[in-house]
């Protein structure tokens, strides 16, 4: 798509208050493919204005004519998937298949659940003598970043649509072409003008600003660790609502009794998928000390499928890649054993780290307790299953993770014992319904499905 030169704010295009713009990169051959404006504090103002303005409306919409209002936002995007996939591969520099699949292709499931949620929701309750009013919260300021740069969107969007809020969103300047383009789809869709803005910008700039502005009532962050504790801190401070999605370091933990072969190759795709730029990625892999060195080998064998340039991708900018080849270095001189990849740069042109496996990873290294937010592997062994607890829970972070075992219930006893978010038990299958959220320093709330939606919801308590 071309991109706009303007802010998407009351239901139009309209110019940005400043000069500043932001080079769109392509980080596959470092090409400036487009520019976008830099927003201020004054285009924050003045969408912030405009959501605020249709909010009683909006709000006041029945949830049925509200749930019209995303199916035709779910239909818009199905209808231009191919455009969408282009999009986010030209600005974060996935491959063609991935972008089809999951960039494209999540989003949709995702709208269309919340059409359906916002239909058949309860939006009332009844309490003994009291009537529960589950009323919209209000404005929305979302800050969302660029590794799933459309469905960090819709995920946060749908649902607040969904409980009859209206959004202010700023999204990661690295893939603003693609927050555009569902601009684009919310007008087409027909949202009244102001329920949905946008502008794009800076993190420190117009990200700071919306979450500083008086009057967002709520602030729904996604990325890193660092400025999710400096949002939280503006949001307390203003006595705001606030939803954090942050990091993971999660474990993908390999029972005795699991079918190792299957447990490694899952586990090798969802770290390498995406070039490792999921939060939730299972970055940890835990086996048995018998078994440990087979699991080796054929992690090795699995990864030397992800051929840099085909089916991994770059990561996203100089500077991502500048930092998760600096954790891979950080790796060797810890003492860690490298049996895949390394930290050169696997091509010439291009963001390209090259898919790493690390064997004999101790859980005092840094590469096993921060985010390196890349496709690096670390394999750890374990003594016992009380000892693999001890390692899968021993980080700040508790966001995602994974079980294998004999049978689902042994994996489920010891997923219930887990400090994390969400468990895949025995290679489970994704659920756009299942809420989505950190324990621990991952995050403060929950995203996805009626949880999700929830967050976006204020109670009020009649008495009769
Ligand atoms: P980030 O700086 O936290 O960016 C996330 C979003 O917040 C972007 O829209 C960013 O704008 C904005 N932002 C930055 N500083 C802000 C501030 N002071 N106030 C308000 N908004 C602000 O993340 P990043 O720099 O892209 O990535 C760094 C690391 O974060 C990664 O290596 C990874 O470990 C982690 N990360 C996690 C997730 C996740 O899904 N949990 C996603 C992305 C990154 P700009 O785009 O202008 O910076
Ligand atoms: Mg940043």
């Amino acid at each position: 798509m071309k991109a706009h030169d303007g802010m998407y704010i009351g239901g139009e295009w309209r110019p940005a208050s400043g000069q500043d713009t932001i080079a769109v990169v392509n980080p596959a051959d470092e090409q400036v493919i487009d520019h976008v404006p830099a927003g201020t504090a004054e285009d924050v103002d003045a969408a912030v204005r405009a959501a605020r303005a249709a909010f009683p409306g909006w709000a006041a919409t029945p949830p049925a004519e509200r749930a019209a209002r995303i199916a035709a936002l779910r239909d818009v995007l199905a209808a231009r998937k191919d455009e969408i996939a282009e999009t986010v591969t030209a600005e974060l520099g996935s491959p063609l298949p991935l972008s089809q699949m999951v960039h494209a292709g999540v989003p949709v499931l995702v709208a269309g659940s919340y059409a359906e949620l916002a239909a058949s929701y309860s939006f009332e309750e009844k309490l003994g003598n009291s009537t529960v009013l589950l009323e919209p919260v209000g404005v929305v300021g979302a800050i969302t970043p660029w590794n799933y740069p459309l469905h960090q969107i819709v995920a946060k969007v749908a649902p607040a649509l969904a409980a009859g809020c209206t959004v202010v969103l700023k999204p990661a300047e690295d893939t603003p072409l693609t927050a555009q383009l569902f601009a684009e789809a919310t007008q087409e869709a027909g949202l009244p003008a102001g329920v949905f803005n946008l502008v794009t910008g800076i993190g420190t700039v117009a990200g700071q600003a919306l979450a500083e502005h008086e009057d967002v009532d709520l602030v729904s962050f996604t990325g890193s660790t660092a400025v999710g504790k400096q949002i939280g801190a503006t949001a307390g401070a203003a006595v705001k609502r606030l939803a954090l999605e942050l990091g993971g370091k999660s474990a993908n933990v390999i029972l005795p009794g699991a079918d190792l072969a299957k447990a490694v190759n899952v586990g090798v795709a969802n770290v390498m998928s995406n070039s490792g730029q999921t939060c939730s990625a299972w970055t940890r892999m835990l086996v048995d000390a018998e078994r440990y060195e087979e699991a080796v080998s054929l992690a090795a064998t699995a990864v030397a499928k992800y051929v840099p340039g085909e089916r991994v991708g770059p990561v996203v900018n100089a500077k991502q890649q500048a930092r998760v080849r600096g954790y891979i270095e950080k790796g060797i001189e810890e003492g860690a054993r490298l049996v895949a990849g390394g930290p050169e740069a696997p091509k010439d042109q291009g963001y390209y780290v090259s898919p790493t496996v690390f064997a004999d990873v101790t859980p005092e290294m840094t590469i096993a307790q921060e985010e390196i937010f890349g496709p690096v592997l670390s394999i750890l062994r374990y003594e016992d299953v009380d000892d693999a607890l001890r390692i899968a829970n021993d980080t700040v972070y508790g966001l995602a993770g994974a079980v294998w075992g004999a049978d689902d219930e042994e994996a489920v006893a010891f997923a219930r014992r887990m400090d994390t978010g969400q468990v895949d038990i025995n290679g489970g299958r994704f659920n756009p319904l299942a809420p989505f959220g950190g324990y621990k320093q991952s995050g403060v709330g929950r995203e996805l499905g009626p949880h999700g939606l929830s967050e976006y919801l204020q109670t009020k308590s009649l008495q009769f």
